[in-house]
């Protein structure tokens, strides 16, 4: 009787980069970060919460580093390659080193002024278990900031044939 597609019912897929399953939609997506347009969706209205409801928020800008970095793309565009990067080295900062999330973009900078060559690295294992979705949905500014530091740590780990390359670059800023 069911042709199991329910009238009303949205198809879902797999984003490409993250797994995320997301409503399959038309929309936009950034230039060179290959999610899918509903993983693009999901992330810009966790960045609209942290604006709304969780303005005082301390990771703020670790939502976009765990983003991106589990964003690689097939790294044929160099900033890719050098997105994917930077983020990796500000995710060592906060997470191995303590660094505050606040200082991420100080990071980054000083990641683009000290490196001129950022290699393609590739994945070994897949993203991760938890992604975007994991931090969306949080009922406070206490669980939001749990929820992301515990989705950064996993992306943080599924990069962890790379961590020596990330943390010499990290040590090299100074
Ligand atoms: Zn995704």
């Amino acid at each position: 009787m069911s042709s199991g597609r329910q009238r009303g019912m949205s198809v879902k897929i797999a984003c490409p980069q993250c797994g995320a399953v997301v409503p399959e939609m038309d929309g936009p997506v950034h230039a060179y970060v290959p999610s899918a347009p509903g993983c693009w969706a999901a992330f810009g209205a966790l960045r609209a919460d942290e604006m709304l409801r969780f303005a005082g928020s301390e990771v703020n800008n670790l939502v976009v580093d765990a983003y991106m970095a589990q964003h690689p793309g097939d790294g044929t565009d160099r900033r890719d390659r050098q997105s994917v990067f930077v983020h990796l080295v500000s995710l060592c900062a906060v997470i191995e080193r303590g660094a505050p999330p606040s200082r991420s973009p100080d990071v980054l900078r000083a990641v683009l002024a000290h490196a001129t060559e950022f290699p393609l690295l590739r994945r070994a294992r897949g993203p991760g278990d938890l992604t975007v979705l994991s931090a969306t949905e949080a009922t406070s500014v206490e669980d939001h900031d749990a929820r992301v530091r515990t989705w950064a740590a996993s992306v943080w780990d599924s990069w962890r044939e790379h961590h020596p390359t990330i943390r010499a670059a990290l040590d090299a800023t100074g």
